[in-house]
């Protein structure tokens, strides 16, 4: 077994503190990689937090992992030692099922498994990104192009493939006006993904003060979603949204915004809808609301490329592991431009070990 070190949740209100645990050696088909950036997305929060009932403790939490290839098994063909690789919210899957044949790892019918707060096929706790180091089948292992900045490209592996899959699915494209809902780790991934696509972007924000990054990142226009006037003027106009809002919250106002026919994809996990859903907003106009989870592990290939190919990173504010209950306390109160990264260097520097 490998000793690794990293950050852990031992119940849902504690602060995380280092923790030692064990990795299983590389076998054939797996790749070892010192983990050099962990992004940190709300749902690391939502998870240390129990906010899905579904919490084991202890957790390592982190799915937005970037380092390097230190060993590869006999069977690996894609990766060598040296090589710069990312890993995602997945670790295994049935690769079985019908999802896992079209290349739909994230949904497979058995179920995917994630990379912490999940159990890998041996009953094994799985640990996640804020750790030291960390051994994937090379399936769920992406390449990270040499040109890529590092520290930017952790978050691609979560926030960048959530807001891509489904801008892709929905077919964004050059003539539509897009909606990006929630300008957080997400959103903002989402409005330079549209852009890039040709579509008109808009910033649809509960923060007055966020317009004008919102304009540097890409978005063609802001719109402040509690302003009713506003709001009304953009009634009927949109032909897709993405809304990351990661709260319960009142999707009517927005579902006014869409054209016929048209579709509000969420990628945010809500627990509860208050007030519910009108099925008057949606029977007049034909409308939609759906649901989309990251991307399969072909795509997320693909939106790394794309990213190579476009010039895209995340925009990232970089932290010590020890700063990380304090980011967290921060993401809460919506202060975070646009995704915290934490340098790992800092776990290795760690005194408690
Ligand atoms: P984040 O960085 O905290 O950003 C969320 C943004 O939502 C905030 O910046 C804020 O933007 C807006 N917001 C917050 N509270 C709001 C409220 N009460 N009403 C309206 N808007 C509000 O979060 P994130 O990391 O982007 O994650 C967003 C959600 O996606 C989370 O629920 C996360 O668990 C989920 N997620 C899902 C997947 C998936 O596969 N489907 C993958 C990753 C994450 P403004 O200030 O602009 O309003
Ligand atoms: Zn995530
Ligand atoms: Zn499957």
């Amino acid at each position: 077994m490998i000793e690794a070190k990293g950050y852990a949740a031992h119940d849902a209100a504690s602060p995380l503190v280092p923790f030692r645990f064990e990795r299983r050696d590389p076998g054939p088909h797996d790749v070892q990689i010192e983990i050099l950036y962990s992004g940190i997305c709300h749902s690391d929060l939502h998870q240390i937090h129990n906010d899905w009932g579904n919490s084991v403790y202890p957790m390592v939490p982190g799915h937005e992992i970037i380092g390097r290839v230190v060993r590869v098994g006999e069977a690996v063909t894609k990766l060598k030692p040296g090589d710069h690789a990312g890993v995602g919210c997945m670790v295994d899957s049935c690769r079985t099922c019908p999802a896992c044949l079209e290349g739909l790892e994230q949904y497979c019918e058995n179920g995917a498994t994630l990379t912490y707060n999940d159990r890998d096929r041996n009953g094994a706790l799985t640990f996640g990104g804020y750790s030291d180091q960390i051994v994937v089948e090379e399936r769920f292992v992406v390449k990270i192009p040499g040109t890529m900045d590092l520290k930017a490209a952790a978050p691609l592996l979560c926030a960048g493939i959530t807001t891509y899959s489904p801008l892709r699915h929905w077919k964004v494209g050059p003539g539509q006006k897009v909606g990006v809902i929630g300008l957080g780790g997400l959103g903002h991934m989402g409005i330079k993904f549209a852009k890039a696509l040709g579509a008109h972007v808009v910033m649809i924000t509960t923060s007055p003060g966020k317009a004008e990054d919102a304009e540097r990142l890409g978005a063609d226009a802001v719109l402040l979603s509690r302003d009713a006037d506003a709001m009304a003027a953009h009634a009927g106009s949109f032909d897709f949204l993405l809304n990351t809002v990661p709260v319960p919250h009142d999707l009517n106002p927005y579902l006014r915004l869409l054209k016929r026919d048209r579709t509000m994809a969420l990628v945010g996990v809500l627990t509860g809808l208050e007030p519910p859903v009108s099925g008057a907003a949606l029977i007049m106009g034909r409308k939609s609301v759906a649901g989309s989870a990251i991307g399969g592990m072909a795509e997320t290939q693909e939106m790394i490329d794309f990213c190579a190919e476009h010039g895209i990173v995340s925009d990232v504010e970089i932290i010590p592991i020890q700063g990380v209950n304090g980011a967290y306390d921060r993401l809460v109160k919506n202060d975070v431009k646009y995704r915290f990264v934490i340098d790992m260097a800092s776990l290795r520097n760690e005194p408690q070990f």
